[in-house]
């Protein structure tokens, strides 16, 4: 991780900018949703920390795009959410030893596989688990330090749809959902007196690379087109029958790190389109 040379942040009093000043941690942000609640964070002039896998001149874009947009300084960390000692490692270089602080965390990094549970590689369900749910045990106790220190916090957790209901074939991210949703509960009742808040946000279908492996994935399984695939059985479930957008599922996590939010905590919060009001 290097700090990028940026200007220097403008004074937290800005109205349009309420994050200004603040550090944000976005893990799995080198994509999709991840990218997107950064983006969202960077826009309220929160300077914010990349985390996740993918070419480095398209890392290295994407945060020279998000300085050039918005004014605040950017960072990268290519942890492996799955090494605790990455986490780790990580957390010291964003802390400074500690010197440094870090004001906002978005456990966001994930992963899928989609299989009956008695074909469900074991090796699947045990990097489900660690990247999904056990990254956010590490993360938020590597955090919380340093929010207490400065009496605010907002940690989000992305869960899923799948953390309020289950579909089959998709045990281990279901059982890792479900876990983030009781860690999240439980870290909101350690914090609630210290302006720290934990909540989740649970999407419903989000068009991004995640998902469209699971178009492909079903579409073969299935033989049936992408287009049925969408229609029939990523969508069946989703009454507004539409994905939902990453600008959407970052307008939240933006407003749930924002000055009026301060009373939401445990929460865990569906953009699903309807899906779990069934
Ligand atoms: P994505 O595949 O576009 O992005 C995943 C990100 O996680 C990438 O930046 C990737 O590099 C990173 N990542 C993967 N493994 C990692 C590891 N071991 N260490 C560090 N980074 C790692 O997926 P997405 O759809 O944007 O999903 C983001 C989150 O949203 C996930 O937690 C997912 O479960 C959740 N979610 C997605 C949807 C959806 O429909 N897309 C719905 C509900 C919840």
């Amino acid at each position: 991780m290097s700090p990028s040379q940026t200007p220097p942040s403008p004074p937290a009093s800005d109205p349009s900018r309420p994050l200004a000043g603040k550090c944000a941690l976005v893990t799995g942000s080198t994509s999709g949703i991840g990218l997107g609640v950064a983006r969202a964070l960077a826009a309220q002039g929160a300077d914010v920390v990349l985390n996740g896998f993918g070419p480095p001149d398209a890392i290295a874009k994407a945060q020279d795009e998000i300085r050039e947009s918005f004014g605040v300084s950017t960072a990268y960390s290519a942890a492996d959410m799955s090494d605790e000692d990455a986490i780790a490692k990580m957390f010291e270089m964003i802390t400074e030893g500690g010197t440094r602080r870090l004001d906002i965390l978005v456990n966001n990094a994930g992963v899928q596989h989609v299989a009956p549970i008695e074909a469900f590689p074991p090796e699947k369900w045990s990097q489900i688990l660690a990247i999904n749910l056990t990254a956010a045990f590490h993360t938020i106790r590597l955090a919380l330090p340093s929010m207490r220190t400065n009496g605010y916090g907002r940690i989000i957790n992305v869960a899923s749809a799948h953390g309020l209901v289950a579909s089959p074939f998709k045990s281990a991210y279901v059982a890792a959902k479900h876990g983030l949703l009781g860690l999240t509960k439980t870290v909101a009742l350690e914090t609630a007196e210290a302006d720290i808040t934990c909540n989740a946000i649970c999407p419903g279908y989000v068009f991004t690379p995640l998902v469209e492996a699971q178009i492909d994935g079903q579409a073969k399984a299935h033989g049936i087109s992408r287009e049925a695939v969408v229609r029939d059985v990523l969508l069946a479930q989703q009454p507004n029958k539409r994905f939902a957008s990453v600008d959407e599922i970052g307008a939240l996590a933006a407003f749930l790190c924002g000055p009026l939010s301060g009373s939401i905590t445990g929460a865990a919060l569906p953009v699903d389109g309807g899906w779990t009001a069934h």
